[in-house]
């Protein structure tokens, strides 16, 4: 027998990351407001069509993802070839990383922010750099642009925030884009732009027509209830946007998806209206919080952020004890999904418990 030190070694600067641990929590029974998923169940054409898609599961899926991307182009006014698309924004985000950064390249982005960013950076072997979001949890554009160096290839800007729902408002950001060295990429990762209702807060659309360094990712996930189909993608100029389709996984978004993706966008309306109304419910969510005496930031996303520093654990345990699973960061806060009217209320309820204890 060769001695086990002498078999496959996996590169060594991936100890930096944890692996993802094989099973799922048994949520049964709670509310999950831990994951920005819609809680709505898909609508009743989407089924339909995937359901009709799973009776050929036998056939590889469109690999150019020719229909979608078609529809996408329509729907967002671009053309179809600055459309790429993957397995999640977060697949799109990976390939994107591959595509521009390596070894001794840096990717730069705000923290605490989307969770994948360092670890998309650290598998492509290129160098995470991160600068801190102000007191407020918003990104410090100042910080982030003396943050740029020679080796800066990428560039994360989560608007908004996850996980502090904080966006940075059109003028700040067209400064930024603009201060920005042109060989660098921006990423303006759009994952909640269905729930901004702020209108300063800029559509990356309008801000990448003209700027090539500038790319849009968005996704099925949040406001179009497709999270567990995986379908996300960019929207980028050439030769951002071929550079994607180079480095994506083949065969990465499953007809499934992609069928269910395209009759999402045919009955958006539908879903637009569940948006609006999980919208009242950040309303609705955020004043009921700061009537209990919580210092809560307006969200701009489908989620509220309760900075409790220390607090945060055990605040997640006692909403969990309540039957409600939120999202807490140790040390920083915890991170609490707009569900249902229901799960919003046992939250809120734990909320004003817990409150008057600290
Ligand atoms: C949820 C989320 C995504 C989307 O993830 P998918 O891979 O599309 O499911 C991307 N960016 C941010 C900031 C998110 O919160």
């Amino acid at each position: 027998m060769t001695e086990r030190r002498h078999g496959p070694r996996p590169r060594p600067d991936l100890d930096a990351l944890s692996a993802h641990r094989p099973g799922k929590p048994d949520y049964a029974g709670s509310f999950v407001l831990a994951a920005n998923e819609n809680p709505y169940p898909p609508l009743p054409g989407v089924l339909e069509t995937a359901v009709a898609a799973a009776g050929a599961f036998n056939r590889y899926p469109d690999m150019a993802v020719g229909e979608l991307t078609a529809e996408l182009a329509r729907h967002v006014g671009v053309p179809a070839e600055h459309i790429a698309t993957g397995p999640g924004s977060v697949g799109v985000a990976q390939s994107l990383v591959l595509a521009l950064a390596g070894e001794g390249d840096e990717v730069l982005f705000a923290w605490r922010s989307f969770e994948a960013y360092p670890v998309i950076t650290r598998i492509a072997g290129a160098t995470p750099v991160s600068v801190p979001l102000t007191a407020d949890g918003a990104h410090d554009l100042d910080a982030m642009l003396a943050a740029v160096t020679d080796r800066t290839r990428l560039i994360f800007v989560c608007n908004p925030n996850n996980p502090t729902g904080n966006a940075l408002r059109r003028a700040e950001l067209v400064r930024f884009l603009d201060a920005v060295p042109a060989h660098v990429l921006v990423v303006l990762d759009e994952a909640y732009r269905e729930f901004v209702r702020d209108p300063d807060v800029p559509d990356g659309l309008a801000l990448y027509r003209d700027r090539p360094h500038v790319c849009v990712l968005r996704t099925f996930s949040k406001a179009y209830g497709l999270a567990g189909l995986r379908v996300g993608y960019a929207i980028a100029h050439e030769p951002i946007a071929s550079a994607l389709r180079k480095t994506a996984v083949p065969f990465g978004v499953s007809q499934l998806a992609q069928d269910a993706a395209v009759a999402s966008l045919r009955v958006e309306d539908a879903l637009l209206e569940r948006v609006e109304t999980l919208v009242g419910e950040r309303t609705r969510v955020t004043a009921a919080l700061r009537a209990q005496g919580w210092t809560v930031a307006g969200s701009e996303a489908n989620f509220v952020w309760l900075p409790l520093g220390d607090h945060s654990l055990d605040f997640a345990a006692a909403c969990a004890e309540a039957g409600v699973v939120v999202r807490p960061f140790a040390g920083e806060g915890v991170r609490v999904t707009i569900g249902g009217q229901r799960a919003d209320d046992v939250f809120l309820e734990t909320a004003e418990v817990f409150r008057k204890r600290l």
